[in-house]
């Protein structure tokens, strides 16, 4: 491990300005990062220890929005009683994640900054574009089990393992972050972002900046969602695919409806126009199977992960069928059905 700088600061500003140096590195939970660490992955410059900031609530805004502070630890968020009953999608695909002694420390801000699980990333002694750039990726034609089937490139094909962050598009929740240059909202589909040419950057957010809190409208579909994971143990594994499905049916004909996936690609994958062609369609599997078929029109194996496309055709049709049924999965049932 490198040495570092520690300093813990008492207010946002404070952080803020700790955190203006292209190396430093907020510290929350640590679950990912002290891991990234001793891995001597993560080499921070300086470590801004921000747990003695205010942002631990979970408050309903005016508009009966969400709002959740970036240090609201996991445990407190899927147990928290609006959110069980408002928001339970995000309940369950938070309780579906890690163990309760990592639920208890890790937080939404990490959550949302968690790095991926490649296991080539996690090895300084492999090649990997995303920690040192220009390197090369192991992956491609390596074994890539649990990569990408969407929106990887030729640079990187690793996977954002949230489960937190799928529930989080699936319900349009915007990422509010304040910095040197002052604050902003960002909304989820543009936090996260795609290889492309630069791995190494996993989001948008820009040197300086820190996650404050993040927002989730009040949501409109009632009983109708689920959160499908599909993992190699029934609990503390990361997903192959997850799905965070939602309905708004009206007489049998579809209203609104949103789906996300984990496991996919490098951000959770959301398609507008897939979505878009379910609305006006009579609930039922023909329509579910058409658009999973539209959302994996350009999926594509890496060889070992192959089978994740079929998978997640499989799991997009189950979480709907689930959701429109108003049975979403309960997290503390570990049984397959
Ligand atoms: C064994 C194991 C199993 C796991 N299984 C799952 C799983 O199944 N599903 C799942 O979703 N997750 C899983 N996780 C990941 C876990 O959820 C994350 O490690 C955790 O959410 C990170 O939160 P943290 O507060 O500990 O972040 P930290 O480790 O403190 O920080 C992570 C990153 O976020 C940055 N950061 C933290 N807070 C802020 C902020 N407010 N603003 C800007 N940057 C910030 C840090 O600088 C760092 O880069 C697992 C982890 C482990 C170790
Ligand atoms: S998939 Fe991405 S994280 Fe994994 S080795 Fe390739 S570049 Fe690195």
């Amino acid at each position: 491990m490198n040495r570092f700088e520690y300093i813990r600061p008492a207010t946002v500003a404070d952080a803020i300005a700790a955190l203006n140096e292209p190396a430093a590195r907020a510290l929350a939970g640590g679950t990912n990062l002290v891991d990234l660490m001793k891995y001597d992955v993560a080499q921070p410059s300086r470590l801004v220890d921000i747990n003695r900031l205010p942002l631990k609530s979970i408050e309903i805004t005016s508009s009966g929005a969400l709002r959740i502070g970036a240090l609201v630890t996991n445990t407190d968020l899927a147990w928290h009683r609006d959110v069980r009953d408002k928001w339970p999608i995000l309940s369950s695909a938070i309780l579906a994640g890690a163990s309760p002694q990592l639920r208890n420390a890790a937080t939404a801000g990490g959550n949302l900054m968690q790095r991926t699980r490649c296991y080539y990333f996690y090895d300084p002694s492999t090649a990997c574009n995303k920690r040192q750039p220009g390197s090369g990726c192991s992956a491609i034609g390596g074994v890539n089990r649990i990569h990408a089937i969407l929106g990887a490139s030729d640079s990187c094909i690793a996977v954002h393992p949230s489960d937190m962050c799928v529930a989080m598009a699936a319900l349009d929740a915007s990422v509010e972050v304040e910095g040197p240059e002052g604050k902003r909202s960002i909304p989820i589909s543009g936090f996260h972002r795609l290889p492309g040419g630069e791995p190494e950057r996993d989001n948008t957010l820009r040197v300086g900046e820190l996650i404050t809190s993040i927002i989730i409208p009040e949501p409109d579909f009632g009983p109708c969602h689920t959160y499908l994971k599909i993992r190699d143990r029934l609990s503390y594994a990361f997903a192959l695919i997850s799905v965070a499905a939602a309905l708004r049916v009206e007489e049998g004909i579809i209203q609104d409806v949103r789906i996300a996936l984990g496991g996919v690609a490098h951000k959770p994958w959301r398609d507008f126009d897939a979505e878009r062609s379910l609305k006006g369609e009579r609930v039922g599997i023909q329509s579910f199977k058409h658009v999973a078929d539209f959302i994996l029109r350009d999926a594509k194996g890496q060889g070992d992960n192959d089978f994740k496309v079929e998978l997640a055709r499989r799991a997009i049709v189950r979480a709907l069928e689930q959701a429109a049924a108003g049975t979403p999965q309960d997290q503390a049932d570990k049984s397959l059905h």
